[in-house]
């Protein structure tokens, strides 16, 4: 846990952020800005700043978040199809530093994303 990490806090419970899904090692939550009718946040509990930092032991962990967002969106109908997004450093667009798993649904996605 980083003291200071917004997303820790909220795997945490320590913040009022309802949690959509909470493990042992997984949290989800609506993001706060969401960017589609559906816009959801699937996180490791345990700080992993980006996805440059998971290592070989984190591979199973990093397909168990995938299962959660597959499970979430069936949970929530969308049926029709979904986007998974992990914008991974500055470039890639990443403004959080504790890795996640954007799941955004509810409206047609367009390609190439911005
Ligand atoms: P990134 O830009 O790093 O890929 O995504 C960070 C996401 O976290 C953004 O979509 C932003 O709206 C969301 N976010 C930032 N702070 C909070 C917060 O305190 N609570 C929630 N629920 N979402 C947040
Ligand atoms: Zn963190």
């Amino acid at each position: 846990m980083t003291e200071h990490c917004i997303f820790c806090r909220i795997a945490q419970g320590e913040t009022d952020t309802e949690r959509l899904y909470a493990s042992d090692d997984i949290t989800a939550f609506r993001d706060l800005r969401p960017q589609a009718p559906t816009h959801i946040l699937v996180i490791p509990n345990r700080h992993i700043a980006s996805l440059d930092e998971a290592r070989e032991d984190d591979a199973a962990l990093l397909g168990r978040m995938m299962l959660v967002a597959q499970h979430l969106t069936a949970e929530l109908g969308l049926d029709r199809g979904y986007r998974l997004v992990l914008n991974t450093g500055a470039q890639g667009g990443q403004s959080v530093f504790h890795m996640h798993l954007h799941v955004l649904g509810g409206r047609q996605m367009q390609w190439p994303p911005g």
